[in-house]
């Protein structure tokens, strides 16, 4: 089965993490923003793809990546 990280846009976040990294959405090309945790996913599954919340919206089997439940805590209002 293909692995999905469903990352969210960079034009729907109004919080950005410090350490976040800009990709692109695999299905629609939209720039999306990865955290930390998602980066971690992504060195560890090296065939992992990137897709944004619109082109996929969570479903019930859609677990959050290790750590990422802290990420808001870390996160700025943006400007
Ligand atoms: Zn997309």
């Amino acid at each position: 089965m293909k692995r999905e990280l469903i990352v969210m846009r960079l034009a729907d976040m109004v919080r950005f993490h410090p350490d976040q990294i800009t990709d692109r959405c695999s299905a629609c090309g939209a720039d999306v923003a990865v955290f930390p945790s998602g980066q971690k996913i992504m060195r560890h599954y090296r065939d992992v793809v990137l897709v944004c919340g619109v082109c996929r919206p969570p479903g019930a089997n859609a677990k959050l990546a290790p750590g990422a439940n802290l990420e808001p805590f870390q996160t700025h209002r943006k400007q």
